[in-house]
């Protein structure tokens, strides 16, 4: 279960603790970010500054289930065991080792059918 959030609480919290470091705070607003929750709404208004700053936290930002792309398929949705779930292709060291097995295995005669 996820913890509550207020996301209008959330963006104040960052506006307080990004903006005292504005270094042109007479500047003025360049953008309203409006915001509609099920806890209500908020309106900000945003300096240059602060705007800059979360588009820096937004881009830097990497979901805890991002494991990367599939090298296989491409797919994204890798679990923990960077097993991709749209293909089947096994990564990271464990997966490289089990692919090499499976190469060799099918490399060599001796593992054919029996004659
Ligand atoms: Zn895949």
């Amino acid at each position: 279960m996820t913890a509550p959030l207020d996301p209008a609480a959330v963006v104040a919290e960052f506006v307080e603790r990004v903006a005292p470091y504005d270094p042109a705070p007479e500047a003025g607003p360049v953008a309203v970010l409006g915001l509609r929750t099920a806890l209500g709404e908020a309106t900000f208004q945003l300096g240059d500054h602060v705007v800059r700053a979360m588009c820096r936290a937004l881009e830097a930002y990497r979901d805890p289930e991002d494991r990367g792309s599939c090298i296989a398929c491409g797919g994204r949705r890798l679990d923990e065991n960077l097993h991709c779930l749209d293909c089947g292709r096994l990564h990271g060291i464990l997966g490289e080792v089990i692919a090499r097995h499976a190469r060799r295995v099918a490399e060599d005669p001796s593992y054919g059918p029996s004659a």
